[in-house]
């Protein structure tokens, strides 16, 4: 069994070198236990986080061990009467290819159908991701038909989903990302009114008039999964009463400041500023997973992957993601 562990904590932007590839021998199993061979690995930014010592939102990565993650994969050994050898399955398998799991504790594992969702959606679309963004933008943004909703990071793995979610009921939907390409793709393959390349303007002040010709009725929602110059830029925009769900600050995982030029706005235009973090919300995942699941079966909610192929190029594909080299959901690819 391969697998990743955290070698070092980075001092600002991570390397290659704060992880370790390792072999180990893939354990017996006990009682209760099931073996998983993980087919996919899901790499995720709030992982910058857990590299960090201090105590965030999220425990930090204990050093020398498997780096944590989202994975899917077969069952291939069980000693539990609830999992069969060829269960799909989605858990936290770790950057790892095989995953030793004590299935009787509730929840650790799940069966997932793959009849008409392909099992990497549950690591995307249908998964983590996917539920990040119905959450903020159902019970944060609550967009009414005819509202405009701007989403940065927008051809990602929660950006997508939250513009195509948001155009099911009616809104506008104006993705903000990194590059023509990009943008090109949030419009034409997901269905996006609008997208703007934020590498084009040097200031907010230039992007607030790009975000000017997108929203002609101004900004009445807002997915923020980035920070900086571009929060700035859609808060010149915001309407009266308009919402912002706090997802992410990508921009500042690495330590640099994030300063909000112009927080007076939020007066101005009393604005309700919310953060969440998804895995608070359990009890509303089953509804999530349902609307979600039904959209990517129907084909209705697309997405895209960047899938790494082996587990020995996760660090560079993690890397990456930090920087925008991922185009959609990353994943690494262990078979
Ligand atoms: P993405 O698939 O969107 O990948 C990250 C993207 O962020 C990159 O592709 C890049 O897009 C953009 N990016 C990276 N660095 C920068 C930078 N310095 N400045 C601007 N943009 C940058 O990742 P996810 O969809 O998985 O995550 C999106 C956001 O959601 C993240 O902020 C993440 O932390 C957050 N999140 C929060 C959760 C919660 O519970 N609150 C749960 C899950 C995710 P581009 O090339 O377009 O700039």
């Amino acid at each position: 069994n391969r697998q990743i562990q955290l070698a070092s904590r980075p001092a600002g932007e991570p390397s290659a070198e704060n992880f370790r590839l390792v072999s180990t021998p893939v354990p017996a199993l006990a009682e209760g236990q099931v073996l998983v061979r993980n087919h996919y690995l899901s790499l995720d930014p709030y992982m910058r986080g857990r590299m960090n010592e201090g105590k965030s939102y999220a425990q930090p990565q204990p050093l020398d061990e498997v780096m944590i993650g989202g994975t899917v994969g077969e069952v291939v050994a069980s000693r539990n009467e609830h999992f069969q050898v060829g269960d799909k399955v989605v858990g936290m398998g770790g950057w790892q290819e095989y995953q030793l799991v004590d299935a009787s504790q509730r929840g650790v594992l799940q069966k997932v159908d793959t009849t008409h969702i392909p099992l990497s959606a549950y690591l995307g679309a249908v998964g983590m991701p996917g539920v990040t963004a119905w959450y903020g933008l159902t019970q944060i943004i609550a967009p009414k038909a005819g509202e405009t909703v701007v989403v940065s990071a927008a051809s990602g793995a929660v950006g997508g989903a939250v513009g195509q979610l948001a155009k099911v009921r009616g809104a506008r939907a104006v993705g903000i990302a990194g590059g023509a390409d990009k943008c090109r793709y949030v419009v034409e393959e997901l269905g996006f009114d609008a997208c703007i390349d934020y590498k084009e303007h040097r200031d907010a002040r230039s992007l607030s008039a790009a975000l000017k010709s997108a929203c002609p009725n101004g900004i009445d929602g807002y997915f923020e999964n980035v920070g900086g110059m571009i929060l700035d830029a859609v808060m010149l925009r915001a309407n009266a009463f308009s919402r912002v769900a706090m997802c992410g600050m990508i921009s500042g995982y690495n330590g640099e400041p994030i300063p909000m030029s112009a927080p007076q706005l939020i007066l101005v235009n009393r604005m309700k500023i919310e953060g969440f973090i998804v895995s608070e919300h359990m009890e509303l995942w089953p509804a999530a997973l349902k609307e979600l699941g039904g959209l990517v079966a129907t084909g209705k909610l697309k997405y895209r992957e960047s899938v790494a192929q082996g587990l020995e190029n996760a660090p560079e594909a993690f890397l990456g993601l930090l920087k925008g080299r991922n185009f959609g959901k990353q994943l690494v690819g262990l078979i």
